[in-house]
């Protein structure tokens, strides 16, 4: 039951420095919809094995539902509803106009072949259909899913409904309308973030190390900007263990590593996963799961600044211990926006036909980053409270504006 609650902490801690009323706050706790369906999916082998899939629309007041889906062993309807929540938390944090949702699969994908993969895929979209469309719920990648599970949900959608919508999806490959820079939009949105926060805070990146937990799409390439920044990477972490490097790691040779041999603890000496909140760093990136930095595990991180490029990554506890002792914590409601920015790029261009050049995409993304963290940091100033607070009180202000507008509360 934790991840929920979680998001429900920090409303409470927004509804109460907005002065919002008890139906209100209320309102914003609710999902809209909660759907479950038993995925059938044939085997390779002859057998067929069923899966649980959830898909958790929540809050649409100021637009269409829009969130990824996950595939993972761990995926429940607990963490998915937080993860929906979130994400309408996330898309009124930047101003785009959508609400927010998520789906999930309980399945560990590294077990299945290609060719399951896409059948799973493709019961996903068959199951949830009448719920999904570019104007009512847009569904992207997430962990472990990739534009080539966006391709099949799309393509069976399309069959389906016997005609062409672009724009039910995002994440797509590009040959398939999906849209320049979506494949490193999250990683490059919190760098725009991080770039702001460095430049109020008069640091030069080049005299910050840091620790990246994660090496999957977010994680891999924010690892790489933050190298190019001149930034030392002294650890690097995948669900195999930890590469550190006081020196710094060679950041290419590394992924290029993981590329071929599919996990670091194959490729290189690696240390246990723990290590990398551990080691002694400026700046903190997790980039993989939720819950990471715990009461117990905040104790040990030094890091005076943390990114959470993924979603949930730090307990209510933990962010608290965090904001007593003066770390800054960039939170994932605002630091990995980027990539439902992007998608929200996308799903423009495949409503009107448009295609923008890689310019134009990274030019929107990083000015839609800046001015949100412009207003995010000016909450925090004028309250005193910590960039979490403040990303909550814009987002909640945003939706009961919305929700007010509509007599919805
Ligand atoms: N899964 C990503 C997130 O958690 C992207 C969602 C999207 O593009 O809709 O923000």
């Amino acid at each position: 039951m934790a991840a929920f609650e979680h998001f429900k902490e920090h409303v409470d801690s927004a509804a109460r420095l907005l002065g919002l009323s008890d139906t209100e706050r209320q309102a914003l706790e609710k999902p809209d919809r909660v759907l479950r369906a038993d995925l059938s999916v044939a085997l390779d082998d002859g057998n067929t094995e069923t899966f649980p899939a959830y898909r958790v629309q929540f809050n649409n007041a100021r637009g269409p539902y829009k969130g990824g889906i996950r595939f993972h062993p761990e995926a429940d309807e607990d963490e998915v509803s937080a993860l929906a929540a979130m994400m309408a938390v996330k898309c009124a944090v930047v101003g785009i106009p959508f609400g927010g949702a998520k789906g999930g699969v309980t399945v560990d994908p590294k077990k299945l072949s290609a060719g399951e993969r896409d059948r799973l895929a493709r019961a996903y979209a068959r199951a949830f259909a009448d719920h999904l469309g570019p104007d009512s719920d847009i569904p992207a990648p997430d962990v472990y899913t990739t534009s080539e599970t966006m391709a099949s949900m799309l393509d069976e959608y399309e069959r389906l409904i016997g005609k062409s919508a672009p724009a039910m999806i995002t994440g797509k490959p590009l040959s398939l309308g999906g849209s320049l820079g979506r494949d490193t939009a999250t990683a490059d949105g919190a760098i725009a973030v991080l770039e702001a926060l460095l430049e109020d805070e008069q640091l030069d990146a080049a005299s910050l190390s840091a620790a990246v937990q994660g090496a999957g799409n977010a994680g891999a390439h924010a690892a790489r900007r933050l190298a190019h920044m001149g930034m030392n990477i002294v650890a690097l972490s995948d669900s195999s263990g930890t590469l550190l490097s006081p020196e710094g790691i060679e950041v290419e040779a590394a992924l290029a590593g993981k590329q071929a041999h599919k996990e670091f603890a194959a490729w290189g000496e690696v240390a246990g996963v723990e290590k990398v909140m551990e080691t002694e760093a400026g700046l903190f990136v997790p980039a993989a799961l939720e819950e990471q930095l715990t009461k117990d595990t905040v104790e040990a991180l030094r890091a005076k600044y943390v990114l959470e490029i993924a979603n949930g990554p730090t307990t209510p506890e933990a962010d608290r211990a965090l904001f007593a002792r003066g770390a800054t914590v960039i939170p994932d409601v605002l630091a990995n926006a980027g990539g439902v920015t992007v998608s929200y790029f996308e799903w423009i261009q495949g409503r009107t036909g448009e295609r923008w050049e890689l310019n134009r995409v990274s030019a929107a993304l990083s000015r839609t980053m800046q001015s949100a963290y412009r207003e995010v940091a000016d909450i925090a100033r004028a309250r005193s409270v910590s960039l979490r607070d403040a990303a909550y009180v814009l987002a909640l202000g945003r939706l009961t504006d919305a929700m007010r507008a509509r007599g919805r509360c």
